[in-house]
């Protein structure tokens, strides 16, 4: 059997391990010896693999199924991650420090299997023990259904962040829900999305240990009783009217082969009783089961939003329901006994992803005066330093509030706390600001329009220690516009962390070729420390390093040939310019404009005034969730898939133009399309898109961006230059300026030939077999409403595409920029977005 793992690393590893003593159970006199990860090597490995194949699936090798053997060998790297996981908690236990609460509604975590075996440097073993056991490792991998517990990127981010935080040796526990059905798995019949429940527990989960008998109650509804107690102070008793429990479930974390794995725990909701035996026996077998139902659904299914949140009862109970089980589990379970909550902030920091955890905040200040029984006073001025606030959006509509009347009737004991933190925080703003009603008006943490409710985001920027963005413009827009009042009050209050992604899935994982190249030029240190990849500017200049380059890349487009074509039956061509545009569909990152370009071109072909000779083929992909309930989004899909099928199958365009809309866009495509895209459309209305990180991706991967001045494109332009971007479009300020004089789209219709040509083709039936109804409700919005100003952007966009096929025809050129984007783009690591949070927000210690 060849050496597949350096010497070197396994050294490492076991030093490591060995530095840090005698675990609890190696001194123990029955104990068979310190909890270590079995053997390195392809031996021990196969021994493992088959033991959980034999006694975990219950099978022999010969008679076990793909699953089987999927789940074998994903409970043997378990088995490896399981050893440095006790060994983190148990470091940690016996050294606490501050430690961070990462408390987040979604985490999209993608597969695990081989994130796993790059953490623990088994892929090369892994592939050689599957073969001495004649089975092929690549099709174990894709026997793994990803979870998909997010949305996209805020739910993206929360899995780069945790995945940096173990690789920085960071104490964190990352908290969520343990979605039984994740995003929607998204089809396409007759062109339209139709959603599949996503039931990726079906086959089992191999990555999550179950603890049933750490149950947490969280109650709801009743009301509250008060009393004056002896010390002549006002008690309050909640007298809640159903609870349900909270489960534990923790999926292990692990860190850049660092020998740290960290904690992911995700809550589960059953009911308190199973169900009611009596009325079983009385035979209603429906009621009987009613209450499991209901505690149930808690944790059935993740709301399948994006950017737009859903004011619904069922959701404000998830988010309570995850918030109250983790910061009690925080409070009994990692403190110990006789903890003395004065000291709290100097044990946590509750980061808020978002509003969706922010229900949190009034439940810390119940527990500390209910339970724990301090004043109202003394309780604030501890919650006060106990959490952070990241805001995602600039969308007034995605800013979460929820009617008080629904507070009052879920969380009663915490409407109060909330209105008695409202009243002492509106006597803060009078009296910095007497006389201005206004101000008060606006800055109330309750709203009156167009009911009473409870306004998330001042909620969350009242109690928190630091409010940040996710990238410079959008951090600057909070400050300047959504809470603007609010960061006159408390300006040191606000700052920025731009987002970033993690290089281990996305570059390392994603792009084995590229990889490769990139280690045997600099060395393999890029993979935890991504400022390094800037050694590779100098070989930008290098023919030789150019041609490797475009090696890679050619290499990648045959790979996402294979895979579209196996997964979609899609026949990609490989020698196009690869245009990639994928992201959640939604109207302000407009997915129109880059449709209208693409009818542009194909219109300037049929109709004979665009030689097709001068033609750069191009090959566009779209990858794309609509929202269920978002009519808007869904007929857009419909129409990108209407045009595509009369492209494609036009001979006209052959050779020329090609259109490819694969299905159910999740991390795993994500992982095999963006290494091959030359082009990253990043086209967001200026001032929408919060920071985006998609557009990260494709920069680290070697596209090169067309963009607008929007999110973290600002600073990925700044970095990688502007002669290595394509920019166009409005400003903020000049969108702002247009819509405050009166944006009239078909004043842009009617003056651009193009624009009209390409909007009559469409509106003609000529992509929906002749149906002009078909794609009214999209073409009415675009002339008539076009609140994301597609219209307007539309000519600065074809110049933008016109530059790039120039700028394609010289390949060397070409390669050049694509190779600064990968030397230049380092930032965006989330190592250094971690580093960021830990030095401006957190204040933690790591590796200790
Ligand atoms: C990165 C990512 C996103 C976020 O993409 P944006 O372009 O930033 O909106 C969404 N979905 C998936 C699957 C991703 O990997």
């Amino acid at each position: 059997m060849p050496a597949v793992r350096p010497a070197e690393t396994v050294a490492v590893a076991e030093d490591y391990l060995h530095e840090r003593g005698p675990t609890l159970e190696s001194t123990h006199p029955l104990a068979l010896g310190p909890v270590t990860a079995p053997p390195h090597t392809v031996d021990g490995f196969v021994k493992e693999f088959l033991r959980e194949l034999n006694y975990g699936q219950g099978v022999p090798l010969s008679r076990s199924s793909l699953n089987d053997q999927y789940m074998a060998l994903a409970r043997t790297v378990r088995g490896y991650l399981t050893a440095r996981w006790l060994e983190t908690a148990t470091r940690r236990r016996q050294s606490p420090h501050k430690m961070v609460g990462y408390l987040s509604a979604e985490y999209l975590l993608g597969r695990q299997l081989d994130n796993a075996l790059l953490a623990t440097d088994l892929s090369a073993i892994a592939e050689e023990a599957m073969k001495v056991c004649g089975l092929e490792l690549d099709a174990l991998r894709q026997a793994e259904v990803e979870p998909g517990l997010g949305n996209g990127g805020l739910g993206r981010l929360a899995a780069c962040f945790i995945d940096s935080l173990a690789t920085m040796d960071a104490p964190c526990v990352g908290y969520g829900i343990r979605y039984e059905y994740g995003i929607f798995k998204q089809t396409f019949v007759d062109g339209r999305q139709v959603e599949v429940p996503d039931n990726w527990l079906s086959m089992g989960g191999p990555w999550e240990i179950a603890h049933p008998e750490m149950e947490v109650p969280v109650h709801f509804g009743g009301h509250v009783e008060r009393a004056t107690a002896d010390d002549g102070r006002e008690r309050c008793t909640w007298v809640p009217d159903w609870s349900v429990l909270g489960i534990r479930y923790n999926v292990m974390v692990p860190g850049y082969q660092n020998g740290v794995v960290n904690t992911l725990r995700l809550w589960r909701a059953i009911a308190t009783r199973a169900f009611d035996l009596d009325i079983f026996n009385a035979g209603d077998y429906a009621s009987a089961v009613r209450s499991q139902t209901v505690a149930e659904n808690i944790s059935k299914v993740l709301y399948p939003e994006d950017s737009t949140p859903q004011g619904k009862e069922l959701r404000l109970q998830q988010q309570y329901f995850f918030v109250a089980c983790s910061i009690f589990d925080f409070l009994k379970h990692t403190q110990p006994t006789d903890l003395d909550v004065r000291e709290l902030p100097e044990r946590i920091i509750f980061q808020l992803n978002d509003t969706h955890p922010v229900i949190g905040i009034p439940e810390l200040m119940r527990l500390l005066i209910d339970d724990y029984d301090l004043t109202f006073e003394e309780a604030w001025a501890i919650t006060k330093q106990c959490f952070a606030y990241t805001c995602h959006t600039l969308l007034p509509e995605a800013l979460e509030v929820w009617p008080v009347s629904l507070m009052e009737r879920l969380l009663p004991r915490h409407m109060e706390i909330i209105y008695q933190i409202n009243e002492v925080f509106l006597a803060e703003v009078r009296e910095q600001f007497p006389g201005d009603e206004l101000r008060v008006r606006r800055m109330s943490i309750i709203g009156d329009h167009p009911e009473r409710s409870v306004r998330m985001a001042h909620l969350a920027t009242v109690a928190s220690v630091k409010v940040n963005g996710v990238a410079e413009l959008h951090s600057q827009l909070l400050r300047d516009k959504v809470l603007a009042d609010f960061s006159e009050m408390w300006p040191e209050k606000f700052t920025n962390v731009t987002n970033g992604v993690t290089p281990r899935r996305f570059v390392r994982q994603a792009n084995p070729f590229l990889s490769k190249l990139i280690t045997d030029t600099i060395g393999v240190g890029w993979v935890a420390n991504l400022e390094r990849v800037r050694e590779l500017e100098t070989y930008a200049e290098d023919p030789e390093f150019r041609a490797k380059f475009r090696e890679v890349k050619a290499a990648n487009k045959t790979r996402i040939a294979a895979v579209l074509e196996r997964r979609d039956g899609i026949l990609l061509p490989e020698d196009h310019l690869l245009d990639v545009m994928v992201k959640r569909l939604h109207e302000y990152k407009r997915q129109m404009l880059k449709l209208l370009h693409i009818v542009t071109l194909y219109e300037g072909i049929i109709s004979g005034d665009l030689d097709p000779a001068t033609v750069t083929p191009r090959t566009v992909v779209f990858g794309a969730k609509a929202a269920p309930g978002y009519r808007m989004a869904k007929e857009i899909i419909f129409l990108i898939n209407s045009v595509a099928s009369v492209i494609n199958n036009d001979p006209r365009v052959q050779g020329k133009l090609f259109i490819a809309f694969p299905a159910n866009y999740n991390v795993t495509l994500a992982e095999r399309l963006i290494p091959a895209a030359d082009l990253s459309e990043q086209i967001s209305l200026a001032g929408k898109e919060a920071s985006g990180t998609g557009n990260m991706k494709f920069a680290l991967n070697g596209a090169l961006t067309i963009g607008t001045d929007d999110g973290a494109n600002v600073e990925i332009r700044k970095l990688v230059g502007d002669d290595n971007f394509f920019l166009f479009g409005m400003t903020e300020p000049e969108v702002a300026d247009l819509q405050a004089r009166g944006y009239r789209p078909t004043e842009y219709y009617e003056s651009n030939e193009k624009l009209r040509r390409a909007i009559n083709l469409i509106d003609s039936g000529h992509f929906t077999g002749g149906n002009r109804e078909a794609a009214s409700m999209v073409i009415g919005d675009l002339l008539y409403n076009d609140r994301f100003l597609v219209l307007a952007d539309y000519q600065a966009y074809l110049d933008a595409q016109a530059e790039v096929e120039a700028a394609y025809a010289d390949q060397e050129a070409w390669s050049r920029s694509a190779i600064l984007n990968v030397a230049r783009t380092g930032f965006f690591s989330s190592d250094r977005s971690m580093r960021d949070y830990i030095n401006r927000i957190w204040h933690i210690q790591t590796g200790f």
